[in-house]
């Protein structure tokens, strides 16, 4: 975790609501196509016309489409005037006309109609987004984005550090939301979707009026609700480049749960650094008190000046037994574990 100063780890100390974006965030954003719904033309003039317009776009779920254009060796066509509708898709232009590539709420403003061929698709629990020319639609893929390994053992470990409430945020449909919301064990209240940019920022707001609030997102999307929330996370390595500026606190490893033990963290230091305000506020009364009523000697004031702060320092140095180091060693042993368990299924047969 890069904390951007000790402002930010003071206040993440003091965050008792977490919002999580999905696509990216509690999602590994490593999509993979697992339906196209092509009704007028080949899938392979599909995915070359879908990758076409993808190419131009920054968001993971364009990538899978792209990814399974390039599986099937098909070279994406030029596109122009291309514009990025933040959370509804992206639009542009080619030799042919004017394209288009997003959710229901992008369908809309084209004046789509997303009839029968695909109700099979809308009624699934994965992230669909369609293709049109104008008012008409070409096609449909759903794509399948597994949860972080990770993110589970996150949010319970964000419960059992003591914090009451977590909410998930995406632009992604409801029955998405809600099947991802129901993995982690969220409630249907905290589980907001069909979100644009802006929407995002309304609710961290509203959330902040009843206690601080950090909100974990990729930056896709949601740059502008890391910069609303008293903390904002980016996944670093893994976000935008955007996250990066927005955020308070940047995520450089995948590992989801590096933030519930970051948060403990964060709530020791402020906890120690009340302890040494007290006590050196203490220390001082008690010496200026001593040199004014009781002819303090110098030496011993200054012992006892300098003396406290050496406490002071010492009491600071007990956060290098940190719960995150700790947390660390565990979770390297688990992986350990782990992988020897894998080498024993694997040998197990041949031995056998
Ligand atoms: P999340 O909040 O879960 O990270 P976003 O707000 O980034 O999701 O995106 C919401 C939805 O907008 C996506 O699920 C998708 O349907 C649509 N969308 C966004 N960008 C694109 C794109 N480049 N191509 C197609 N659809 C897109
Ligand atoms: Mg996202």
């Amino acid at each position: 975790m890069l904390f951007k100063g000790g402002a930010a780890l003071e206040t993440f100390g003091a965050v008792t609501q977490f919002a999580f974006d999905k696509t990216g965030t509690l999602t590994t954003g490593q999509a993979e196509v697992v339906t196209l719904v092509a009704p007028g033309m080949s899938d392979e003039d599909f995915l070359a016309l879908f990758a076409e317009l993808e190419a131009h776009s920054e968001h993971s779920i364009a990538a899978a489409v792209r990814r399974r254009a390039a599986k099937q060796d098909l070279a994406p066509l030029p596109v122009f005037d291309v514009v990025a509708h933040p959370s509804e898709g992206i639009t542009g232009r080619d030799g042919d006309g004017p394209l288009w590539a997003g959710n229901p709420r992008m369908a809309a403003r084209m004046g789509a109609d997303l009839t029968a061929d695909f109700e099979g698709l809308v009624g699934n629990a994965q992230t669909v987004f369609w293709l049109g020319r104008g008012s008409q639609i070409l096609g449909a893929v759903a794509v399948a984005d597994g949860l972080r390994p990770t993110s589970r053992a996150a949010l319970e470990a964000l419960r059992a550090g003591g914090v009451p409430h977590i909410a998930l945020m995406t632009g992604d449909r409801r029955p998405v939301a809600e099947r991802i919301g129901a993995q982690l064990g969220l409630s249907p209240s905290d589980i907001h979707a069909d979100l644009l940019p802006e929407d995002k920022v309304r609710l961290v707001s509203k959330l902040s009026q009843t206690g601080a609030v950090a909100f974990v997102g990729d930056g896709v999307n949601d740059a502008a609700a890391l910069a609303r929330a008293d903390v904002g996370i980016a996944m670093g390595a893994a976000g935008s480049e955007v996250a990066l500026q927005a955020a308070d606190v940047a995520l450089l490893s995948e590992d989801m749960a590096r933030r519930a033990a970051a948060h403990k963290l964060a709530r020791r230091t402020a906890r120690i650094i009340r302890q040494n305000l007290t006590f050196a506020m203490g220390a001082m009364v008690v010496l200026v008190s001593g040199a004014l009523f009781l002819q303090l000697p110098l030496p011993l004031a200054v012992v006892g000046h300098e003396g406290g702060t050496v406490l002071v320092v010492l009491n600071g140095l007990r956060l290098l037994f940190d719960p995150i180091r700790a947390d660390r060693g565990a979770s390297l042993r688990a992986r350990e574990e782990s992988a020897q368990e894998q080498d024993r299924r694997q040998t197990a047969p041949t031995r056998g």
